[in-house]
């Protein structure tokens, strides 16, 4: 089972479907449990497409880094 910490690591692969069945699979059910996790990933997919319009590419992983941690830190807070 996956934890939230997993989650951000994976969550750009889970979104651009570069990730092999089984884990998407674990991904995805984590989702469904931990709304936490949803919004992270809304989050994510929302900001990628931001920067995707408006930044040049090599910005992107710094700054969905930034935004990881940043949302995996309020998790932590939610879920204690
Ligand atoms: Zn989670």
């Amino acid at each position: 089972m996956y934890q939230c910490k997993d989650i951000t690591e994976e969550v750009n692969n889970y979104i651009e479907g570069d990730l092999p069945f089984t884990k998407r699979i674990g991904l995805f059910f984590h989702f469904i449990m931990c709304s936490c996790c949803r919004n992270y990933l809304q989050q994510i997919r929302s900001t990628i497409s931001v920067i995707t319009v408006s930044q040049p590419k090599e910005k992107d992983s710094a700054d969905l880094k930034a935004l990881a941690k940043q949302l995996h830190d309020m998790c932590d807070e939610h879920e204690h």
